[in-house]
C-alpha cells in the first residue's frame, strides 16, 4: 500500500489544474491520470473559446493545451502515473483507499476528475460498426472520412463542431436531429449554417446501421411523419451528450439520479476530505475553462481542509 497525501484522479483540464494548484501548494501530488493524458480535450482540435488566445496562430489544439498544463504540473513537482482507479473506499477516512489496476494507495485527501464519455444511441449496428464507420471522434477519425460522405448525429455544440471540423475531409456532412431546431449556441449554428458542405435533415433520428464489414447505410425515421427512409453514407459520427464516469464511486458519495457527483460551492463531496471537479460534477457548462477553474476552487478548498486537519 502506498502512502499519498493527495490523490487527484482525472487528468482533464479539472485535474490538471487541481495539479498544477495542489503541487503550488507544496502537497506533493499524484495524478492517476487515466489511460489517456487530458480526457476529452485531447481529442478536441481547435479550443478556440478557452480564453486568452484568439487568433488561429495562438489557438491551441487539445492535446497541445493539454502537454503544457502537465508541463506546468510537473514543474510545480506533481507526479503521473498512467492507471486506472477501479475501486475506492472512502468511508471512515481519512486515510482514504484507491486501488488501480496496478497499486493500492491510502491518501490524506482525494480530489475525483473523472469527467465523462460519450453516450450511445443504442441502435441495431451500432456497436458491430464503433471502428468501421461508428466514431464518437471527429478529430480521432476525420482523416479515414478523406472524400467520403457521413452523417452526424446530434443537435449539440458538439455535433456542430465536429462537423465543421469534418468538413476538411468529407466530401458531405449531414447532420441528423431529432427536432426541428438545434441546440448548439448561436455561433456554432452560424458556422455551421454556412458551411456549403454541411446538410441537415430535421425531426429525423437513426434506427440502425447497417453494412457489410463497414458502414454502408443507416435507416432514418421522421418522427413528425413517421416515415421511413434509408440513407447511404460511408460513416456515422455520434454526439448526444455524455454520462459521468462516476461507477467507481457508487455506494462512496452522494451523486444525483444520473450519476453526477454532488458537490456544494466549495466543491466538496458529501464525504469531508473528498473533492470533485469538472465534468464528474457539472452536467452544464463542460467548458474547458469552467473545468479549469473548478478544479483550482477544489485544489484551494482541499489544501485549506488539509491544513485545518493538523
Ligand atoms: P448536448 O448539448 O447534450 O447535446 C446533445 C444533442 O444530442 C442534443 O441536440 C440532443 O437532442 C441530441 N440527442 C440526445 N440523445 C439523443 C438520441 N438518443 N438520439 C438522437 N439525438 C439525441 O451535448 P454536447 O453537444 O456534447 O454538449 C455538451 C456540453 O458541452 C454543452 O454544455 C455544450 O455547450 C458543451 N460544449 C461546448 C462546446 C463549445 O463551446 N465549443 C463544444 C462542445 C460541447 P435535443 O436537442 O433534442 O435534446
Amino acid at each position: 500500500m502506498k502512502k499519498e497525501r493527495v490523490i487527484i484522479i482525472g487528468s482533464g483540464p479539472a485535474g490538471l489544474s487541481a495539479a498544477i494548484y495542489t503541487a503550488r501548494a507544496t502537497l506533493n501530488p499524484l495524478v492517476i491520470a487515466g489511460t489517456q493524458l487530458g480526457g476529452q480535450i485531447a481529442i478536441t482540435h481547435e479550443v478556440e473559446n478557452y480564453p486568452g488566445f484568439f487568433d488561429a496562430e495562438q489557438t491551441p489544439t487539445g492535446p497541445e493545451l493539454v502537454d503544457v498544463l502537465k508541463a506546468q504540473a510537473e514543474h510545480f513537482g506533481a507526479r503521473f502515473v498512467f492507471d486506472e482507479v477501479t475501486e475506492v473506499d472512502f468511508r471512515g477516512g481519512p486515510p482514504f483507499f484507491v486501488k488501480t489496476y496496478g497499486e493500492s494507495y491510502e491518501a490524506d485527501a482525494v480530489l475525483v476528475t473523472s469527467g465523462a464519455s460519450p453516450k450511445h444511441l443504442d441502435v441495431p449496428g451500432e456497436a458491430e460498426f464503433i471502428g468501421r464507420g461508428v466514431s464518437y471522434c471527429g478529430t480521432c477519425d476525420g482523416f479515414f472520412f478523406r472524400g467520403k460522405d457521413v452523417v452526424v448525429v446530434g443537435g449539440g455544440d458538439s455535433a456542430m463542431e465536429e462537423s465543421i471540423f469534418l468538413t476538411k475531409f468529407a466530401n458531405n456532412v449531414t447532420i441528423i436531429h431529432r427536432r426541428d431546431s438545434l441546440r448548439a449556441g448561436p455561433a456554432l449554428q452560424k458556422r455551421a449554417f454556412a458551411n456549403e458542405k454541411i446538410k441537415f435533415i430535421w425531426d429525423t433520428v437513426v434506427e440502425e446501421i447497417e453494412g457489410n464489414g463497414v458502414v454502408t447505410n443507416v435507416k432514418l425515421r421522421n418522427i413528425e411523419s413517421g416515415e421511413a427512409a434509408e440513407m447511404p453514407t460511408d460513416g456515422v459520427f455520434i454526439f448526444v451528450g455524455h454520462y459521468p464516469n462516476s461507477k467507481f464511486l457508487e455506494g462512496q458519495v452522494a451523486m444525483d439520479e444520473h450519476g453526477y457527483v454532488i458537490t456544494d460551492e466549495f466543491m466538496r463531496t458529501s464525504v469531508p476530505g473528498i473533492y470533485a471537479a469538472g465534468e464528474i460534477q457539472d452536467p452544464h457548462y463542460r467548458q474547458v475553462a469552467t473545468s479549469v477553474g473548478q478544479g483550482v476552487a477544489a485544489a484551494m478548498q482541499l489544501e485549506r481542509w488539509l491544513s485545518a486537519q493538523e
